[in-house]
């Protein structure tokens, strides 16, 4: 199919694509990787008037340290993350995911931004962005504003974002000491969106007790669903067999939503992700255990 017509433009500063913005809200639709916009478009999904090109401007497109995080400029592609040297060092959960999106031809024209914006229930990286604690910058032409990424993901593929904002830079802090990770998916062949996934962070206190936990499932419902309910059980305590087991049973029955697919039904997920969760735990505490 052929999308619908549209005007194109490629502005070659941050300042021009803002404008294109700001005098045409959602109509505008900016033009990342093209990964998911282009097909939705040739599908005549989406049928915006303009497409704002951001790729002619070198300003969003970086990975960089301040103090303990890392700033990411939303440009910045799916594969220059899979392959940082910073991001593997401070956020190895994020290392860890990333290959699991889509396929590397894909990456290399996906960016961040594109994936978090689009706000898919089944993509990766923003459960990574709630598992992480990560800070979406938001930028229109008169000022900038910090959202956390539990209040950015606000249902299917709908964000906080105003019409004339522009996702511009992605803080993610550095992994807390003492601290273990695991991101594990269930998909029908590698590259496909996963049927079930999950990312899971367990820091340890001194005395081998969780101190806090973090599990965050994709495509279990409307958006990156964060088991806040399943993580209190862990909190304070010294994670065994059962306590891991109870933690995966309540994500898994009580707080996920799957809704199923052509692939799967709703019970599979639910298996699925009880199975994903207690096997991220144990991989987590144990490498929270070898990194004290
Ligand atoms: C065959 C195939 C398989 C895939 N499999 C997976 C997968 O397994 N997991 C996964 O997570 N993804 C998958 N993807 C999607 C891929 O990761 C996309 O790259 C990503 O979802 C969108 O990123 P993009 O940069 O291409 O954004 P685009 O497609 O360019 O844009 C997506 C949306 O975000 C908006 N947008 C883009 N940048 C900004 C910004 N800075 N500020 C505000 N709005 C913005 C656009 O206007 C558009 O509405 C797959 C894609 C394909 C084609």
């Amino acid at each position: 199919m052929k999308p619908a017509p549209f005007e194109y433009h490629a502005p070659t500063s941050l300042e021009q694509a803002l404008e294109f913005k700001a005098r045409h809200g959602d109509d505008a639709r900016l033009l990342a990787g093209g990964q998911s916009l282009v097909p939705a478009m040739n599908f005549r999904i989406m049928q915006p008037g303009m497409l704002v090109d951001l790729n002619r401007m070198d300003e969003l497109s970086y990975i960089r340290e301040a103090g303990d995080v890392i700033r990411i400029g939303s440009m910045a592609r799916e594969r220059h993350l899979e392959f940082d040297a910073l991001i593997k060092k401070h956020t190895p959960l994020l290392h860890e995911a990333v290959p699991f999106i889509a396929h590397p031809q894909i990456r290399n024209r996906g960016t961040i931004g594109g994936s978090i914006v689009n706000a898919d229930p089944a993509a990766e990286l923003p459960v990574l962005m709630l598992a992480l604690g990560a800070r979406l910058k938001a930028k229109n032409t008169s000022a900038e504003r910090w959202i956390d990424a539990r209040d950015f993901f606000v249902g299917m593929f709908t964000t906080a974002l105003e019409p004339d904002e522009i996702l511009v830079e992605i803080e993610v802090p550095f992994m807390p000491a003492n601290t273990g990770w695991s991101f594990m998916e269930v998909a029908p062949r590698a590259g496909d969106y996963a049927l079930m996934g999950v990312a899971v962070q367990v820091t340890l206190d001194e005395t081998g007790k969780c101190q806090q936990a973090k599990l965050v499932y994709l495509n279990a419902g409307e958006g990156p669903i964060d088991a806040q309910e399943a993580a209190q059980l862990l909190q304070g305590e010294t994670i065994t067999d059962t306590l891991m087991e109870d933690a995966a049973s309540h994500a898994s029955e009580k707080e996920i939503t799957p809704f199923g697919n052509v692939h799967t039904s709703p019970e599979f997920q639910r298996h699925l992700a009880k199975v994903l969760t207690q096997k991220t735990l144990k991989q987590a505490i144990q490498r929270a255990g070898e990194s004290q």
